[in-house]
């Protein structure tokens, strides 16, 4: 039970050991709900889903948790725009987000922790940090005096941001010592949302949440945190300048996994530049399993450039994949035992090497275009519905085509192997408009439907 993950902190793949043998503690930065969540979003989560299941299909206990940013400037900025009370937005948009993972199968998550229901432990940890030196009081709020911290950038190998970065304005203030110091916790303004504390009333900095969930439910270091790349610098980065200085125990966290973004045109999604689909507006058009599978089609580390003709082509792997699991199921063969076992070694050895997805589906469609050959049988239909188990992108079943439309295909089939090429080609067209695509293939075709 070995697997190999590239950790950001090293710059290279180690040995996944977990801090308590196989258990694995695992927290992955979650959303700010001031917004529809869009499909860059769900890339991230997909894969950590995968990820998270993975493990445990390997037998690991894991305890998979996220928070919630339920507070924030983008959140009290956009419950004005609506003319709402800033919980009432922040509930909303949580409500949603929660809604698209149920329906992505997202259902890893041990617990979604917000932000202001550990107030306490932010409060805490922000009193540790002053006691020990490492912050310090302005007119607006508690800072993190970064020239004390001089590991600060040991992550991401640079200290100053750069335009992908995820920033929050709350960091923004004059009356810092050092230009990258940030925000602890800020004192509220008038009309803005505040808790009570002996450190003054306010609200939480963006960075101080996440130690301070992960302190309460993991204690000062734990084996994985997980995010989206614009996430290491500053956020992660600041997260290990908090907790290592709160603990003193390093490193905070054993093994950074960072994914790759979701780009339209080679340009990052995101709502800023208001580049985005929604994940309720894709899931609209297509089936949840294939979204799922255009994810784990590409390592979680690249990038993806989202278009049509992908989330297409996955339509059609995928068709592939449950025309063979169908082929297979309760069918005898000829095709040998040892000739499987090779490949399903091979697909978990691709997997155990920092979950290697891409490379774990061409060997799978390497399998089964030899398996075609020779006949599938049951046992391949067992190892699809085993890796079903950690992937959920399969659905046994097939796309079921009306009887009308076969018999036009076949009329079609009977005209091209004539030569009336003008009658195929009315056939074609009258397929089109009752809503199916016809493809032809060698003395046969392929229909699918129009989407
Ligand atoms: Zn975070």
């Amino acid at each position: 039970m070995t697997i190999r993950v590239y950790n950001t902190l090293t710059r290279k793949k180690s040995v996944l050991k977990p801090i308590k043998y196989s258990e694995i503690k695992v927290f992955v930065c979650g959303i700010t709900p001031h917004d529809y969540s869009h499909i860059g979003h769900a890339k991230t989560y997909v894969q950590f889903d995968f990820i998270v299941k993975y493990l445990r299909f390997k037998k690991y206990k894991v305890f998979y948790l996220q928070n919630v940013t339920d507070i924030d400037d983008r959140i009290i900025e956009r419950a004005r725009s609506e003319k709402k009370a800033w919980l009432e937005t922040s509930r909303y948009y949580e409500a949603e987000f929660l809604k698209n993972m149920k329906d992505l199968h997202v259902d890893s998550v041990d617990k979604y922790a917000r932000a202001t229901e550990f107030i306490t432990q932010i409060v805490g940890q922000v009193k540790t940090l002053l006691r020990k030196g490492y912050a310090y009081k302005t007119d607006d709020g508690y800072y993190f005096d970064l020239s004390k911290f001089p590991d600060y950038g040991k992550l991401s190998g640079r200290t100053v941001l750069e335009a992908e970065d995820s920033v929050s304005r709350i960091d923004e203030s004059i009356n810092k010592k050092n230009k990258s110091d940030f925000c602890l916790w800020k004192f509220s303004k008038k009309d803005e949302p505040s808790w009570d504390s002996d450190i003054g009333s306010g609200r939480p900095g963006w960075h101080i949440e996440d130690t301070a969930i992960t302190e309460h439910f993991f204690g000062p270091q734990y084996d994985v945190h997980g995010g989206a790349r614009d996430l290491i610098f500053p956020h992660h980065e600041a997260e290990i300048a908090q907790m290592e200085s709160a603990s003193g125990k390093k490193p905070f966290v054993r093994y950074w996994l960072h994914t790759g973004f979701l780009n339209v045109k080679n340009t990052k999604m995101s709502k800023s530049l208001g580049n985005f689909i929604t994940i309720s507006e894709i899931l609209r058009k297509y089936d949840y399993k294939v979204l799922r599978y255009f994810y784990l089609s590409k390592h979680y580390r690249s990038p993806i450039d989202f278009s049509d003709e992908l989330l297409e082509q996955s339509k059609n792997s995928l068709e592939r994949l449950n025309g063979f699991a169908i082929n297979s199921r309760g069918k005898k063969s000829k095709l040998k035992k040892s000739f499987l076992l090779k490949t399903k070694k091979s697909f978990y050895n691709a997997l155990d090497d920092d979950f290697d997805t891409p490379k774990a589906f061409s060997i799978l469609f390497e399998f089964i275009r030899k398996a075609n050959k020779i006949g599938p049988n049951n046992d391949c239909y067992l190892f699809l519905k085993e890796i079903n188990q950690f992937l959920d992108i399969l659905s046994f079943e097939q796309e079921k085509i009306p009887e009308n439309i076969i018999i036009f295909a076949e009329k079609r089939l009977e005209a091209r192997n004539k030569k009336d090429f003008i009658q195929a080609d009315k056939i074609r067209k009258q397929i089109n408009s009752l809503g199916y695509l016809i493809e032809d293939l060698n003395n046969d075709y392929k229909l699918k439907k129009k989407t």
